[in-house]
């Protein structure tokens, strides 16, 4: 439920496509939602009548001429709504523009933050199932993948076999475009696939998810072609430790930066510190990076329902990266690792 009163406006107007998703269940991608108190009208283009009859149980106003704000500025209007609440860092500057000149004589627009992403941040048992479904997916992907992995496969190729395997276990798409690192270029952390061949005697990272159903997952696993020298070894156990570490601090009541705590000072005291440059994860649902951030200044309180990443890794360029990842769902009484996949790293 929006607190309408909280947020002192009498309307809301959404304009982020997850955020309609997750309200009205409307998948298409062209809509904007207008929400007060006692109504829900979702306006969208004729592409979508059918869908939108078949995929909403709200109102819905398909507009065949110009803009939708403009449509939404009718409704305000009819409904003489004052203070329209928008959501600030998720609609166009241009569309804002459009709709604070329409705007009828004595009503205003008011910025607001994360509405909607809040009310998202505790998933629902159907949210939840759809998220284990997404997570299974793409750990079958991965197995069914690494199987054919050889020196001599270039990095673009793994990662389309990947994508290729997660859409024939049921997926729409990957969750983001899936990342394959070989050797020193594991230590970009969001490396993209390239022509490079996977070689004898290097780090390969991958880190894929899943969007099915909807809903997103997503993992990243080590693996390393041949024997893995002392170096590689070392940082290896140091990331899973703190990975380790970090699950273990997940529950009820613990506060993000504590988790994201737990895996800095386990690399920091292995000399990994400055190597660990980024957050240790993040929260995923419909959308593969939601509130909230698992990080070092955040003070968002862990709670039962939420899904986070726990994702530490270590980055030295020249030599390469390691990272592990596992989609977590906090329970009332701790947290449930999701990703089936074992932890060890995969020597092929
Ligand atoms: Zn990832
Ligand atoms: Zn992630």
């Amino acid at each position: 439920m929006i607190p309408f009163e909280e947020l002192k406006v009498d309307a809301l107007l959404v304009s982020a496509l997850p955020n309609i998703r997750y309200l009205t269940g409307f998948t298409g991608d062209n809509a904007l939602l207008i929400e007060t108190p006692d109504s829900r009208t979702l306006l969208t283009d004729p592409r979508f009548t059918i869908q939108a009859s078949q995929e909403c149980s709200c109102k819905v106003r398909v507009v065949s001429k110009g803009p939708l704000e403009l449509a939404a500025i009718e409704i305000i209007r009819r409904k003489k709504l004052k203070r329209i609440g928008f959501e600030a860092s998720r609609l166009l500057y241009d569309v804002y523009l459009r709709l604070k000149q329409a705007l009828p004589l004595g009503a205003a627009l008011k910025p607001l933050g994360a509405v909607v992403e809040k009310l998202r941040m505790i998933k629902s048992a159907d949210e939840i199932a759809r998220i284990r479904r997404s997570v299974v997916t793409n750990s079958q992907a991965f197995e069914r993948t690494i199987r054919s992995i050889r020196p001599g496969v270039s990095e673009a190729a793994v990662a389309a076999r990947l994508e290729f395997e997660m859409r024939r276990l049921g997926a729409e798409k990957s969750a983001f475009d899936t990342i394959v690192a070989a050797g020193d270029r594991s230590s970009l952390p969001h490396a993209r696939p390239t022509a490079k061949l996977v070689a004898r005697d290097e780090l390969l990272l991958i880190d894929m998810g899943a969007c099915q159903n909807g809903y997103m997952s997503d993992m990243t696993r080590m693996l390393f072609v041949g024997r893995p020298g002392a170096r590689v070894q070392r940082m290896y156990a140091s990331v899973a430790k703190a990975q380790l570490a970090a699950i273990d601090a997940v529950r009820p009541g613990a506060s993000a930066a504590q988790v994201d705590r737990k895996a800095r000072k386990v690399l920091e005291s292995d000399g990994f510190g400055k190597a660990f440059v980024h957050s240790t994860g993040h929260g995923l649902g419909l959308e593969i990076h939601e509130p909230p951030r698992v990080g070092r200044r955040e003070r968002a309180t862990l709670a039962a329902g939420m899904v986070i990443t726990i994702e530490p890794g270590a980055y030295i360029r020249g030599f390469g990266g390691i990272r592990i990842e596992d989609t977590v769902l906090v329970t009332e009484n701790g947290c449930e690792v999701l990703t089936p996949t074992s932890k060890e790293l995969i020597l092929l």
